[in-house]
This record gives structure tokens, sequence and C-alpha cells, in this order.
């Protein structure tokens, strides 16, 4: 019973070690990422642990031909998987669920961030301008704050929410009465029309690809913040870029970008980065970019590696 684990990091080789033995597999780990060119790592493997790489046919004939039998993404999000083709194909393909905290306090970190515009507080003061021109800030416990998408984490954000004394609105497909108690659910109009602060927790579907566009940002309220801890496809970042520019979006905090996939978690420092749209955001004063790390605590990274394992020996 072997598993072939791609882009493995070096902060997740012990946790690797610990629960192979734990659950009785042998692991080949590389820090490389699934590619065609390295397929061949999981020949006598029976299933593939992997991160955010893009997964296509091409590469799953080529593990179906070594005898994969599972697919196991150590991240909540799949869609970087053909998983449909590898399931009628007959592999099974699973994703990772772990605590919402890490990333439900990661966004309420930035929410607070970008409504007091700490980003220009902390580059202002490297360069010793102690001086308070265009830094004052808002206080949440004032503010409509709109969370669209009320799974795991966007649930868990409202609750933290609950302590700040801000209104909460809310919209999903689907209304949970657990919510209820602390936001009240709205059409998404609703919300995008009186919402001081809007974020984002839904996946990445063909409903909610470009949710965040130039028709729908002008419903907004002016001087709305953005937040998107979820799915960079949500946001169409010209759209955005556009909006910051003339004001319309006062701020945003965006953990992820559409296009981050082959840039993200790879150091680029002595290397042009060849996103345009990424350079003029994080040229912004107003705009907090950080690489997808809203997910990368101690208690997270130990569940992706626990479940990724688990889930290809129950799925075989
Ligand atoms: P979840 O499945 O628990 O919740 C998603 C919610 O979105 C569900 O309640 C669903 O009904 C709702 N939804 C689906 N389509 C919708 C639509 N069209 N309109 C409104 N709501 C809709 O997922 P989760 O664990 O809470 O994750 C939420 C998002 O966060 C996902 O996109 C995930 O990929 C992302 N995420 C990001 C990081 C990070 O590090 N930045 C880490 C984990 C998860």
């Amino acid at each position: 019973m072997k598993i072939a684990v791609y882009s493995c990091r070096e902060d997740e080789i012990a946790l690797f070690e610990k629960y192979g033995k734990e659950y009785g597999v042998e692991l080949s780990i590389s820090p490389l990422p699934p590619t065609p060119e390295t397929a061949r790592l999981a020949e006598g493997c029976f299933a593939v642990d992997i991160i955010t790489t893009p997964v296509g046919r091409d590469l799953i004939d080529i593990w179906r031909g070594f005898g994969i039998k599972a697919i196991a993404t150590r991240t909540v999000g799949y869609e970087h998987v053909d998983y449909k083709y590898a399931e009628s194909l007959g592999i099974s393909v699973s994703n990772v669920s772990y605590t919402p905290h890490t990333v439900a306090e990661y966004t309420v970190m930035t929410m607070l961030m970008a409504i007091r515009k700490m980003k220009a507080i902390l580059t202002r003061y490297i360069g010793q301008d102690f001086s308070l021109k265009d830094i004052r800030g808002k206080e949440l416990c004032n503010m409509t704050v709109g969370v669209i998408g009320t799974g795991k984490i966007g649930e868990t954000v409202i609750k933290n929410l609950s302590g700040f004394g801000c209104r909460v609105l809310a919209y999903d497909v689907y209304e949970k009465d657990s919510v209820k108690q602390y936001a009240q659910y709205c059409p998404l109009n609703t919300l995008y029309h009186e919402a001081d602060l809007i974020t984002l927790h839904t996946p990445a579907t063909d409903e909610t690809c470009g949710m965040i566009n130039k028709n729908t940002i002008a419903s907004m309220k002016d001087g709305v913040i953005i937040i998107n801890m979820a799915r960079g496809v949500l946001i169409d970042t010209a759209a955005l870029i556009e909006a910051l520019e003339s004001g319309k979006v006062a701020a945003a905090a965006l953990d992820v970008v559409d296009g981050e996939s082959a840039i993200y978690y790879k150091d680029f420092k002595y290397r042009p980065v060849g996103h345009h749209e990424m350079a003029i955001l994080q040229a912004m004063p107003n705009v907090l970019m950080t690489p997808h790390t809203a997910f990368f605590t101690d208690e997270a990274v130990g569940d992706m590696v626990r479940y990724s394992i688990e889930h290809c020996v129950k799925n075989v």
C-alpha cells in the first residue's frame, strides 16, 4: 500500500511520516508538482496525494495506466482536478475538510486590517512616516457586514463577528437555522445594496464565478470594502481594479486572485511574476494581498495531511 505524495513542503514531511505510520501506508514523497513529466513518481502506488496543481485528463490517463485508484487533494477546493473524468474511470477523488476557524479568524483579521488601513500604516512606518494623513479608519461595530456563503467558514466568520456588535447580513442558496441567531438572511441584491463590507465564502462554481463584476459592484454602496478569502475567480479582477481606482470600492483584502495557481507558494524574489493585475493590486495602498495563506496553521496542515491519507485508504 503505497501513496505518491506530490508538492510536499518541508513543513509537511514530519506530518506525513507520522500519519503514514498511523494508517500503515508507505509513502513516496516528492516536492515536485503532479505533471505528465512527474507522473511516473506514482508508479507502483495505489493513490496520489496532491495540492492545488491542475490535474487534467492527460495526467489522469497516465496514472490510470499505473493502476491509481484514488486522487486525494489535501485542499478544501477540488475544482483543479478533472474529477468527473477521474470518477468516470473509477478513480475516486476526495478533498479534505479542516477546522473552519483557521480561515474564519484570518478573514476577521483582514477585515479589521482593511477597515483600519493597516497596509498603509505598516508600510509608512517602515519609511518612518509617522504622520496621520489619510490613515483614519472606521469602527467595525458601526458597520453592516455582508457574508456571501454561510457554509463552514462563512458561518464561523459570522459567529466570530457576533462579538463586535456589527449588523450582519447573509446570503446563501441554503439557509441554516444555526446562522439565524447571529445574522439576517436576505436576497443577494439587498446584501449588495446595504453592506459596508462584503466577504465571500462560496466555492467556485458556474454560478459564483465572476459574481463580483462591473454590474454587481455598481449596485453596492459607495466606499464598500471587499474581502475574498474563497477563490480568485469569484471576482472579475479588472472590474475590481477599475472600482478601486474610481473610489467606488474603498479597500479590498484578497487572499486569492484569479490566475494565482502558477504563482503562489513559489519564490519570485528576483524574477518578474508576469501577472499584471496582481501587480496593480499589490501597488495599491488600500489593497491587502496575501498568497493564499488563510488556511496555514499548525492545526489545519495537520488535518490536511491526516485526512488526505485517510481518504486514500478508505476510498480503495
Ligand atoms: P462550504 O462548502 O462549507 O460552504 C460553501 C457555502 O457556499 C455553502 O453553504 C453553499 O451552499 C454556498 N454556496 C454555494 N453556491 C452558492 C451561491 N451560488 N451563492 C451563495 N452561496 C453559495 O465551504 P467552506 O469550507 O466554508 O469554504 C468556503 C470557500 O473558502 C471555498 O471557496 C474554499 O475553497 C475557500 N477556502 C479558502 C481557503 C484559503 O486558504 N484562502 C481555505 C479553505 C477554503
